[in-house]
């Protein structure tokens, strides 16, 4: 498939694809749309320069105003369990360095992220516009109101743990719709939770333990 911000022969081909091998074979990511991009987009881009060497590991990495990149396994299992086709809408809380934005952009048409700490949400965006990525908005706001203007959305991402599920990001999904959140009663460790969107209200399934930076906002901590 084509892939928007797709590294050139950058040096980092070898372990890249070390990361996709372990995606697959070791966590059991099935979803070979996810495994291709991110088999393409350069990692390496969205993290300090200091930490490229380490971009392709299988661990979440500092990047600046004490948040965290996620690690490639966390990625690839929240966007697949998105089930993603291409025509999608999606809304994404915290953007961060922008690589999980990146990976949902390929896979979508349109990325709405939305990003509380103004200094990420500026250099997210820098990083996407960076290497050709161009279907990705972002606002500098409290990601747990949602972003009405644009809502309902057809799936909503949100990487950064809760003590609940916001009430806002379930209202301005699409019925049928997809939200995976982080949600637990600790600040610092949570239970990935499926939500989908019924005529009435909605569904939940638990899809295991993860630990995230916390949701910090109206509706999170
Ligand atoms: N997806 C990111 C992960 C970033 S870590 C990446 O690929 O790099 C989680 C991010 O959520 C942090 O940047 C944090 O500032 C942000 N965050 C926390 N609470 C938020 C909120 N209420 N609204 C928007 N962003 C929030």
């Amino acid at each position: 498939m084509e892939v928007a911000g797709k590294a050139a022969m950058d040096g980092y081909e070898i372990p890249r694809q070390k990361m996709v091998e372990r995606l697959r074979g070791h966590y059991g990511i099935a979803d070979e749309r996810v495994l291709s991009v991110m088999n393409a987009v350069p990692r390496h881009l969205f993290v300090p320069e200091a930490l490229r060497s380490q971009a392709y590991k299988d661990n979440a990495l500092p990047i600046a105003a004490g948040q965290t990149i996620s690690q490639p396994f966390i990625v690839a299992r929240m966007t697949e369990l998105l089930e993603l086709r291409g025509r999608e809408r999606v809304l994404e809380i915290g953007a961060g360095s922008g690589y999980q934005s990146a990976v949902l952009a390929n896979l979508v048409k349109k990325v709405y992220a939305v990003e509380r700490i103004e200094v990420l949400a500026k250099t997210a965006l820098e990083n996407l516009r960076g290497i050709g990525i161009n279907n990705v908005s972002i606002r500098n706001a409290d990601g747990t109101n949602g972003w009405p203007v644009y809502s309902p959305f057809d799936a909503i991402l949100v990487a950064a743990g809760g003590p609940n599920l916001p009430k806002p990001l379930i209202d301005q999904l699409e019925i049928g719709g997809r939200l995976v959140i982080p949600v637990g009663p600790d600040p610092k460790h949570q239970d990935l939770v499926l939500a989908t969107r019924t005529e009435t209200g909605f569904t939940s399934e638990n899809r295991g333990p993860c630990a995230f930076v916390p949701l910090i906002g109206e509706h999170g901590w």
